[in-house]
């Protein structure tokens, strides 16, 4: 008998990975440029010059021997105090480059604290609309999902509901900022706010509540906007980063887990950290693209690609008449379905060759996510198709 839970999970992969998977047919069967493929955050803007350039620098001049071998399962001791070093210039954060743990992407750095901080039962909070693998991570780490709505029309997160979620069994609550489906940034208020009450209750509950923060996307915001850190709000924060959008590198599987220095168990959270990697098989980050961080930690994508996308589909839609929620970051758009049924809707938009992804996948319904990190003359083409999909709705209103 085979573990039932993960069988399961196998045979039925995520709605955005199906759509990913039908869209990759169609392009067979109809050509590359007639698809319009919104359904996954696969970045269509290649790597800055300068980590190519290091990459083959890298390869051609260190003895292969030292550039394969394992590192500590940790990580490289010299890329991690770059890392810290950077963490302090960009946002004022101090973290122990002793408690950084180099990853394979923001999936691993999240996986690798939930199994770190959860006992059989406990809680995490995560914030619908959410990334849909949050819920797998925690449930396979034995915890308990529990859900925060957000609020419409700004969907941040509904801070009367979050202090009623908390109990004695609360371990945590994930925050993602810019928020992958819609794009939302959270601001200082907006923190300040979930720092109080998160400090509030870890005193009614003498209990430690972290706050995990996945920040895949922190580097792509818009509009000349800078990152307010969760760190700097509240001290409990564990970092869970990815190069994979900042520096187009979703393949390589690289990112870390940081521990803000105020921390309280810092030292035991990091030994747990540490014993959940090895317990997960997740030691040893991939080497070449670790030395390769050292070298290119703040080199990132060309964010004007991505806001240029931004503007552009944003005030398409509008103009055709859909109801969006403008996205101060990430490379995702929200847009309101036609109609009360997202799956109706997005079954629709297939007719025109839009694949988007239907909302309930991140725990909200009557809306869909558009991933714009595609070429721009791919979104100008689909915009014919956006049209025709508001028309055959409004043509159904009017009979
Ligand atoms: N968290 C969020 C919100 C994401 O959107 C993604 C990927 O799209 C991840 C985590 C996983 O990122 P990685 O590719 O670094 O594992």
């Amino acid at each position: 008998m085979l573990n039932k839970a993960n069988l399961e999970l196998g045979m039925s992969p995520s709605m955005i990975r199906r759509l990913f998977e039908y869209s990759k047919k169609r392009k067979e069967e109809i050509g590359e440029n007639n698809v319009f493929d919104f359904s996954i955050g696969n970045p269509a803007f290649k790597t800055p010059d300068k980590v190519t350039n290091e990459l083959i620098d890298l390869i051609k001049n260190t003895d292969p021997v030292v550039l394969h071998s394992y590192s500590s399962s940790s990580g490289i001791d010299s890329v991690k105090k770059v890392i810290n070093n950077n963490l302090y210039k960009k946002y004022q954060i101090n973290v122990d480059e002793k408690c950084l743990y180099l990853t394979c992407g923001a999936a691993a750095s999240l996986t690798i604290s939930l199994h770190a901080l959860i006992n059989e039962g406990d809680e995490i909070i995560i914030i619908a609309p959410y990334f849909p693998e949050y819920k797998i991570f925690i449930e396979n780490a034995h915890g308990k999902v529990v859900i925060l709505d957000s609020e419409i029309p700004s969907f941040l997160p509904n801070l009367v509901n979050l202090e009623k979620l908390i109990n004695e069994k609360t371990k945590g609550i994930i925050i993602n900022s810019p928020v992958n489906p819609t794009g939302v940034l959270y601001k200082d208020e907006t923190l300040k706010q979930i720092a109080d009450i998160l400090n509030k209750k870890q005193k009614e509950y003498h209990n430690n509540i972290y706050l995990l923060s996945d920040e895949p996307y922190r580097e792509l915001i818009y509009d000349g906007l800078s990152y307010p850190h969760p760190a700097s709000y509240y001290d409990n924060t564990i970092i869970c980063y990815s190069y994979s959008k900042s520096l187009s590198l979703p393949g390589e599987r690289i990112g870390y887990i940081a521990l803000n220095d105020k921390i309280e168990n810092k030292q035991e959270l990091f030994y747990a950290i540490c014993g959940s990697g090895r317990a997960l098989g997740f030691v040893c980050a991939p080497v070449l693209f670790q030395r390769l961080i050292e070298r290119v930690d703040t080199n990132l994508v060309d964010i004007n690609l991505y806001q240029d996308n931004r503007d552009y589909l944003y005030h398409e839609l509008i103009n055709i008449g859909y109801e969006v929620v403008k996205p101060e970051g990430a490379f995702y758009i929200f847009i309101k379905a036609l109609e009360d049924d997202s799956y109706n809707f997005i079954k629709k938009a297939l007719k025109y060759e839009l694949i988007m992804v239907p909302s309930d996948s991140f725990g909200v319904k009557g809306y869909a996510r558009i991933a714009y990190c595609v070429k721009k003359d791919l979104i100008e083409k689909s915009i014919e198709s956006f049209k025709k999909l508001y028309l055959e709705y409004k043509e159904k209103r009017n009979e």
